[in-house]
């Protein structure tokens, strides 16, 4: 099917929303949502802001008074009539997203449909902080995960396992138990004094940024009232220290730039 402004539309077309503010989805992300017969937003976390991309005679769902039963038959009832089903979910869809099941029942019942990605809130929540979370000699790998909580992890996930290299960490559907996430990380090799921060909704207009250390993480999310839409970034990288990088170094050679000197051992 080929919608308006030449953009191919699929019959259900996933669309990550982005972290909150609504001028960060992206722009294919808009046109499906100006295309859409109907949308499916997940309404605990998705901005309402976005709707107004809407057409007039759209028809608009949220997902968070509904299950996946529910979900699906709507979209099933849309593709029967030929209509254009958007699924708007928060942040970039394929972080705790709940969309394999979607798509693995949508195949099973001859259903097209298509992932757009989106800005993740853990991409907000950098930016929020002006951080890098790959600083040269500090970190160079980002462990995204969760404390267990409702929903079991893995036992070879587990946090204080996962914390064992205490590289970047980006803890998502935690912050209302940050007693347990402080003391598993304890457990690895993150301490007392390494630095963490909270960043309650990133990128909203009432978005909130708390900084500290691991031994206070428990204390500042309970004085700041954090529970829930709020990550937790924890690691040396919100610390002052790191080697400048090798790329823009002027004596490293790159495919693209000469180095001043010769030295390519780097
Ligand atoms: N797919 C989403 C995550 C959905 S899980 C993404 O890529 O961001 C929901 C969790 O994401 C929340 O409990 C919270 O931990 C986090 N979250 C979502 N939006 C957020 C925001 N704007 N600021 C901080 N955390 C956010």
């Amino acid at each position: 099917m080929s919608g308006k402004k030449g953009l191919v539309v699929e019959m259900v077309d996933f669309v990550g929303a982005g972290p909150g503010a609504e001028d960060l989805i992206t722009v294919r992300g808009m046109r499906l949502l100006q295309e859409a017969d109907c949308i499916i937003y997940a309404g605990s976390l998705v901005n309402p802001e976005l709707l107004s991309y809407a057409k007039e005679d759209c028809v608009v769902y949220n997902s968070a008074v509904m299950h996946l039963g529910e979900v699906l038959e709507v979209m099933e009832h849309m593709e029967a009539e030929g209509k254009h089903t958007v699924r708007l979910h928060t942040g970039d869809p394929s972080l705790y997203g709940a969309i394999r099941e979607q798509i693995d029942a949508l195949k099973k019942k001859g259903i097209s449909c298509r992932i757009c990605p989106g800005v993740s809130s853990f991409c907000g929540a950098a930016a929020a902080l002006e951080a890098e979370y790959t600083l040269p000699s500090v970190s160079q790998s980002v462990i995204i995960t969760r404390m267990e909580g409702r929903t079991p992890v893995p036992e070879r996930e587990k946090l204080h396992s996962l914390a064992q290299h205490g590289s970047t960490m980006v803890l998502f559907l935690s912050s209302g138990m940050t007693e347990r996430v402080q003391a598993e990380l304890l457990r690895g090799a993150y301490t007392e004094k390494t630095p963490c921060a909270i960043v309650y909704k990133a990128t909203w207009q009432d978005e909130k940024v708390i900084r500290g250390v691991v031994g206070q993480l428990c204390k500042l999310a309970k004085e700041n009232h954090i529970t829930k839409t709020a990550l937790i970034v924890v690691g040396d990288v919100l610390g002052d220290d790191y080697e400048l990088s090798k790329l823009y170094d002027k004596h490293f050679t790159t495919e693209f730039r000469q180095g001043t000197d010769s030295d390519q051992s780097k």
